[in-house]
């Protein structure tokens, strides 16, 4: 049986793929933020997703691994998403690479694993908990489910999972009270309304699991 592994070319076709969904979903992302934010979301990751597409076309292919790719769209999330996404995004796509550096491709366990680092510095570098409100609460229980789950032999199917349980988290954002970011200053009115950072992770991770499921 053959391995199923993740080459250079995935990553930067589900890249490509997360750049258009965002164009796609700008407006929605940005409504959910003027729900309980200040209404940039969708706005804002649009800027940092055209960066990215600038610079994985200039991306030199025959030069860089999988972690320098993923550096490279960290790097640009970076520098051109303005509020509390813009770092948060940056350092998971940064992390995403830490552990692979060096590699054209990579396992789906050691996906995972690159998953797990953005996680982890999303949590460190925000400071959330699960219960926050915040994208932590899409994340971590989709982390969560991969890490426990004994996914051998069906690895995609254990992905689509992933991408449900983080859906679920986002919808869990509905009923929470803020304790993160601009919707902390509503308290109880922050009730009621998605967080649109838990809605735009889920989305983000799902460009990975169509390309895997093509
Ligand atoms: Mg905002």
């Amino acid at each position: 049986m053959d391995t199923l592994t993740f080459n250079r070319d995935f990553f930067k076709r589900s890249i490509t793929n997360m750049a258009e969904l965002i164009e796609k979903e700008r407006n929605y992302l940005t409504k959910l933020d003027s729900d309980i934010g200040d209404g940039d979301h969708g706005i804002n990751l649009s800027i940092g997703f055209r960066e990215v597409s600038n610079k994985l076309s200039e991306f030199d292919e025959s030069a860089a691994d999988i972690a320098s790719l993923m550096k490279k769209v960290g790097m640009a999330l970076l520098g051109k998403v303005g509020g509390a996404s813009g770092p948060l995004y940056g350092s998971f796509f940064m992390k995403m690479g830490a552990n692979v550096a060096g590699k054209d491709e990579v396992t789906f366990d050691e996906f995972v694993g690159m998953i797990e680092n953005g996680v982890d510095a999303v949590q460190s570098r925000g400071k959330a908990e699960v219960g926050d409100k915040t994208m932590l609460d899409a994340f971590k229980p989709g982390i969560d489910f991969l890490k426990e789950e004994d996914y051998t032999g069906k690895e995609i199917e254990a992905f689509g999972q992933f991408i449900e349980k983080m859906k679920e988290g986002a919808e869990s954002t509905v009923s929470l009270v803020a304790k993160k970011g601009r919707a902390l200053r509503l308290g109880e009115r922050s009730v009621g309304h998605k967080d649109p950072g838990s809605e735009s992770s889920w989305m983000l991770m799902n460009a990975f699991y169509e390309e895997m499921s093509k």
